[in-house]
Formats: structure tokens, sequence, C-alpha cells
């Protein structure tokens, strides 16, 4: 906007003594918001479409200009006005702002345009302001995550009774510039709400099939399945199927290691026919179902019913208990006798001792998966030293 660039950024730089997050832009001649190009942020610099969210409840930013446009043309010139928004954030839920509407006039009475700077007030100097600060700076640092390569994927095996590696799950973890590495908890959920786990998940998809690619051409290695965590979200957007099958095929893996881990948190209203009918398309493509963390969902019936599963995976909350905790044994002891009358496997993850693993190898699991076996790992250090990176298990260990 070069016509108005100067006040625009001296206005901008005052307000941005605030320390909180603050817009800059200008509303064109057709009343569209626009902004400032190359952008006029702050330090804190979040775009006016990311801190707007969902746009004022279906207010397109359009409309919101012209409302801006209506109150700007009431000016004088010099004169600044101030508007109180309230918005729904997709990720902080009920925002306020403060709008300061200023007329830009070059010469005369005429207004050449008009500019807006817009102020996140929500709860500004108080924790809740912090974290949702927060919030918005990982929001925009996730963005070009991928493109700066800063995820990754960790791998942590599957071993059968004796120990012998089945396969890895894929375990997905971000490099942040400042903060390390951080574990899915801490921004999946943000991804999720915002929509960024599509693209996220797709880039897991090819990296996970990528590497599966390189274990299929590896004598030692051509073995391993690959478990792979696809969310509710993911598998619920249109063409995710068509983009599986599309993956699949240029990675040029053998589909039967590929191993697709739901979980339970996923709606039953997303269990429709054409849901189910994808997935078993999928499965008769050879790729496996895993019922992922179950027992700690909804855990109901239908998914099993659904579902065309192969493997249900205990919760780990179930294990953590199993030596003390006669529930504990008792709801295991259930899921296999469930699993055995409806021909599934079950795999028992989160297993940390020795006696653990003892118990649920003599209650009947299939397959086990925790920190007594490994911990998750970057594809290299796994095989450095797979597969002796599962070492005997010691008589006595915590973690
Ligand atoms: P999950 O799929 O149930 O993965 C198992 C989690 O338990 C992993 O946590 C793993 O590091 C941890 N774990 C494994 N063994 C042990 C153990 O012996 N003790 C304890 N205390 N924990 C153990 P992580 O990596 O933090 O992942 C958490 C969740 O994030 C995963 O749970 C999965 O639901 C989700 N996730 C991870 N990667 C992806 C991904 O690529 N896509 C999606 N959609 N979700 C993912
Ligand atoms: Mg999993
Ligand atoms: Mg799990």
């Amino acid at each position: 906007m070069p016509a108005t660039a100067a006040p625009c950024q001296t206005t901008v730089l005052d307000l941005a003594l605030d320390h909180v997050p603050v817009m800059a832009g200008r509303i064109d001649a057709q009343h569209r918001l626009c902004f400032a190009n190359p952008p006029l942020t702050t330090a804190l610099g979040f775009p006016l479409d990311k801190l707007l969210g969902s746009r004022l409840e279906q207010t397109c930013l359009a409309g919101l200009g012209e409302l801006f446009a209506r109150h700007c043309q009431l000016l004088s010139p010099g004169e600044v006005q101030v508007c109180q928004l309230s918005y729904q954030h997709p990720c902080l839920g009920q925002r306020s702002a403060e709008v300061t509407l200023a007329s830009h006039h070059k010469q005369g009475d005429n207004p050449a345009g008009w500019l807006f700077f817009v102020q996140d007030t929500s709860e500004s100097g108080n924790q809740a302001s912090a974290a949702s600060h927060q919030q918005l700076e990982l929001e925009q640092a996730l963005t070009g995550a991928i493109q700066r390569g800063e995820l990754v994927l960790h791998y942590q095996p599957l071993v059968d009774a004796e120990q012998r590696i089945l396969g890895m799950e894929a375990l997905l973890g971000w490099q942040h510039p400042q903060h390390g590495l951080l574990a899915p908890a801490e921004f999946l959920p943000l991804a999720e709400r915002n929509g960024m786990i599509l693209g996220i998940g797709q880039w897991v998809l090819e990296t996970a099939c990528a590497q599966l690619a390189a274990w299929q051409q590896d004598t030692q290695r051509r073995h391993w399945t690959l478990n792979v965590n696809i969310s509710a979200r993911q598998i619920n957007e249109p063409g995710f199927f068509e983009r599986l099958d599309a993956t699949v095929s240029r990675s040029g893996i053998d589909s039967r290691g590929l191993q697709l881990e739901l979980t339970e948190t996923m709606p039953l209203k997303g269990l429709n026919r054409a849901l189910q009918h994808q997935l078993q398309q999928l499965v008769d493509k050879g790729v496996v179902l895993v019922l992922d963390d179950y027992g700690a969902g909804y855990s109901s019936l239908a998914y099993l019913k659904h579902l065309p599963l192969s493997w249900l995976k205990i919760d780990q909350s179930f294990i953590r208990g199993v030596l003390e905790d006669m529930r504990d044994q008792k709801i295991i002891r259930a899921i296999l006798s469930l699993a055995a009358s409806l021909e599934l496997k079950v795999v028992a993850e989160g297993v940390e001792t020795r006696e653990q693993f003892d118990y649920l190898r003599n209650a009947g699991c299939h397959a086990f998966q925790g920190y007594l076996f490994g911990r998750p790992l970057p594809a290299e250090q796994l095989n450095a030293h797979a597969p002796s990176a599962v070492a005997p298990a010691p008589a006595r260990t915590g973690s």
C-alpha cells in the first residue's frame, strides 16, 4: 500500500508499544480490507486474518471493510475512531479486539483512503493473554514448519512375545527452533483445530511411506511393518483415500507393510457406510487397520462391529497399573477375550517393566510396545542399533 505506508507505519509503531498483537492495513475504494504490503506488522506481527480467525462469525473480510469504511466516512481529517469487536477465534475461543480507524487525507477534505489497526484486547495483561499469545506464536511458527524441515518422525519398535521386532510406529515431533523437540500433544491439538493437521498428516504419510520403502529394500528389515497414526479429521477430509492411494503408489511400497492407527475418538457419526466401504477397500489392498488407545475413548463396540480391524491396541493407562490393580487386569483379560472372539490380535502399549511384559505375555497379548523395548528414535539411530536396539530386558527396571 504505497500511498499510505508512511502514516500507517508511524501509527503501528506507536501502538506496538502496548506489546500486544497489532495489525495494520487499509480499506480500499471497494471497501475491501487490505493488508499492508509488505505486511506492516509489529515485532509480534500476526496477520489480521489469523487474529480474526473465523472472521466475526461469518462476516467476511469484505463485509468488515464496508463496516469500517462506514465508520471512517464520518471522520474528519486527522480524527480517529475506536470500535470494539468480538469474535470467535478457532483456536483461542471468544476474543475481543479494539479497532482503531483513521481516515487518511492526502489533500483537502476528501479522504484518500482509510486505515485500520487491530489490537487484541481479550484478557490483556493477564496469564490467559500470555497463553493465547503463545498459542498464536505457535500457530504462526507451525505454518512454515513443514517447509523449513522442522517436522520429524521417530520410530518405536513393536515386538512379539520373543522380543523380535515386528515393526515400528511412526511418531511425530516438531523440532522447534526456540523450544527444542516438541511432543505431538504440544502442537497436534492446535493443528487439529485450525486444519493444519491435513498438511501435516500428508507429510507424515509421505515420509513414513518413503521410510517403509527403504526398509523393504533392506534384507534385515523388509518384514517390518510401519504403523502410522491417522487423525479423525484427516480421515473425514474429502479426498483422503485418493491421496493415500497416490502416496502409497508413488512410494512403491508393498502396502501390506502399512498399518494405519485410528483412535476411538473418531466420532461415531463419521462411521457411515461410505467411510466403511473406503476402509474395506484399503484393507482389500493389504493395508492393516489398528484401533489405537483401546478402552480410553468411547469404548463403543460399534467400532469393532463396523471397522475392518486386525489389531486392538490396549491403552497404556491399563498397562500402567496392571501388576497392582485387579480392575486393570480384568479389563485387559476382557479385551483379550473379546478380541479373540472377533479374531483380532492385541498389542499392549506403554510396557515399561519386565514384570508388566511377563504378565501381558502370559495373559495372551500378541505384540508389545514401550520403553522396555525401545524409545522412539530417528530412523538413522534406529538403523545404527536395530535390531539390537531391543536389548535383553533386565530383571527389574523402571523405564
Ligand atoms: P499413540 O499413538 O498412542 O503413541 C504412543 C505414545 O506413547 C507416544 O507418545 C509414545 O512416545 C508414548 N510411549 C511409548 N512407549 C511408552 C512407554 O513405555 N511409557 C510411556 N509413558 N509412554 C510411552 P507421543 O510420541 O508423545 O505421541 C502421543 C500421541 O500423539 C500418539 O499416541 C498419537 O495419538 C499422536 N500422534 C503421534 N504422531 C502422530 C502422527 O503422525 N499423526 C497423528 N494424527 N497423531 C500422532
Ligand atoms: Mg498410535
Ligand atoms: Mg496409543
